[in-house]
């Protein structure tokens, strides 16, 4: 079968952009697509990203592609001018498009709220369109990623509508997470050069007098994915659907779940050069060693026989921290534990953890940041990882913690369902533990089971076990999505 042509577009990829999982996701599948035969399937990948102030000042670098130059989009208000720079994704030769456009990405963040934000991701889908044309390069399929790229299949199906190029390219939009919506004023339409493409956006938003990107690319996108089975189910229900799931139920056949990859080149605790000390199933030593050496980074005291649980993530009602309040601290009271948190994000929970810290100083600490090395001493040195999501799309931070022998405690949703397994110790089957009710009951209930089985070392290095051994790597989970290039496209 020939290699496809693919063009990957995103508001973030690793290590250039990144606030959460999808950078990581599109660095993954990136690479893992492109990967020459034969260790890889050796697609024609090239990945869209904005040429944001951190990486121009990053220091990396870039050269500009011969060919897309100066080129003008043309919006009704105004004509935009970008150009691309490249550079490879680290360890691979696929290229990254970095969209240079100093008057929308010259900006401190990746995100902003500035009033020409919906223009910022316009024009990254128009971008996109406008590279492949002035390149003559023309993609399979174009994989949108979330709200910030889902115009373009609208801007592919009218503005660009004329151009044989585009005549056998589909598209894709994957939503890693439908808490984001990309929620403007109708009359963003007239800015974004589809004001007569009323009839095209979702009605139920143009009556409240919105436009919504991502259900506007829910529309129109040739399939849809979302990062897990179990999501894909939940979004088209009341509870989880956010508004969305009548359009969803809608599509329901061109919807799929597919879990994220891992890329284990970037997380191996055997090899991982942002940690340490190195270890595998077979020896875990070094598991031991990185769990004193977290410890004391943290300023925590050291007793092997305390059990490390580790946090890494946005602070965000998403992730569920809320469940600790009546749960948590009885455990902090009655058990010698520690608790490692890194994480940023909503006040209310950076403060709550503050609490925390400041009322079980030897048991508690947080950092309060973004920190990428510190993510990897967290899974590699924590006895277990808590992640009581309300909901998860797919979840990424679990799946490193079963490779870094940190069995997750996890509340059974999206992704965190599907991807880690129940521990049983009368089989010695499983991977971590889960809990069904969104409440701080069960997560108590769990964390007294969770103790329990502890107490049982030899039980504990069987479940360490198991989840090391699992393998979400994109060698597994990337040809599930070429099997859906190829259904899109025929080919
Ligand atoms: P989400 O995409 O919802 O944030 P995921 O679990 O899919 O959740 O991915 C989170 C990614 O972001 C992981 O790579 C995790 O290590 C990283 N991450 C989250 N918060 C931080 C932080 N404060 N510092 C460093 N890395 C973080």
């Amino acid at each position: 079968m020939r290699p496809l042509r693919l063009a990957l577009a995103a508001s973030e990829v690793a290590p250039f952009a990144k606030t959460g999982g999808l950078a990581d996701v599109l660095l993954g599948l990136g690479r893992w697509l492109g990967k020459k035969a034969p260790q890889g399937p050796g697609h024609d990948v090239r990945v869209f990203l904005p040429f944001y102030q951190r990486i121009a000042k990053s220091g990396l670098k870039t050269t500009p592609l011969t060919g897309a130059q100066n080129i003008d989009v043309r919006f009704p208000q105004r004509t935009i001018r970008f150009s691309i720079r490249t550079a490879p994704l680290p360890q691979s030769e696929v290229p990254v498009y970095f969209i240079d456009c100093k008057e929308l990405y010259d900006r401190d963040g990746i995100y902003t709220e500035d009033g020409d934000e919906a223009l910022r991701f316009g024009l990254l889908s128009r971008a996109v369109l406008e590279t492949c044309q002035r390149l003559q390069w023309a993609p399979d399929v174009v994989h949108c990623n979330d709200w910030h790229t889902a115009l373009l299949p609208l801007y592919l199906r009218t503005v660009y509508a004329w151009d044989k190029l585009f005549a056998g390219t589909k598209t894709l939009l994957t939503i890693h997470n439908i808490g984001y919506q990309g929620f403007f004023k109708d009359s963003m339409l007239d800015t974004l050069g589809l004001g007569d493409q009323r009839a095209h956006v979702h009605h139920g938003d143009l009556r409240d007098g919105n436009l919504s990107f991502l259900k506007t690319g829910v529309l129109h996108a040739t399939k849809l994915s979302t990062v897990s089975r179990t999501y894909a189910r939940e979004i088209q229900t009341d509870e989880f659907g956010m508004g969305m799931q009548e359009l969803l139920r809608s599509r329901s056949a061109d919807l799929v779940g597919i879990v994220n990859g891992v890329d284990y080149g970037e997380w191996n605790p055997a090899d991982d050069p942002r940690i340490p000390h190195h270890f595998t199933a077979n020896d875990l030593s070094g598991k031991a060693k990185m769990k004193a050496a977290m410890l004391q980074r943290f300023q925590l005291p050291h007793d092997p026989r305390a059990p490390v649980f580790g946090v890494v993530s946005r602070l965000t009602a998403q992730k569920g921290f809320e469940l600790f309040a009546d749960s948590i601290p009885i455990f902090l009271q009655r058990e010698d534990m520690r608790l490692c948190v890194l994480g940023t994000g909503e006040e209310k929970t950076e403060k709550y953890f503050q609490w925390l810290r400041d009322t079980w100083p030897n048991k508690v600490s947080i950092y309060r940041g973004f920190q990428e090395d510190l993510a990897h001493w967290i899974e590699a040195g924590s006895d277990a990882f808590l992640m009581p999501s309300r909901f998860e799309p797919c979840g990424l931070n679990q799946m490193y913690s079963l490779r870094y022998g940190t069995p997750p405690i996890v509340r059974r949703t999206g992704g965190l369902a599907d991807t880690v397994d129940p521990w049983d110790p009368a089989t010695r089957t499983g991977t971590g533990f889960l809990f069904d009710e969104f409440s701080s009951h069960a997560l108590a209930g769990t964390m007294d089971w969770v103790l329990r089985n502890w107490r049982d070392q030899r039980g504990w290095q069987q479940l360490i076990k198991n989840g090391m051994q699992r393998d979400f790597s994109w060698d597994r989970q990337g040809p599930e999505y070429v099997a859906l290039y190829r259904a899109l496209t025929g080919a």
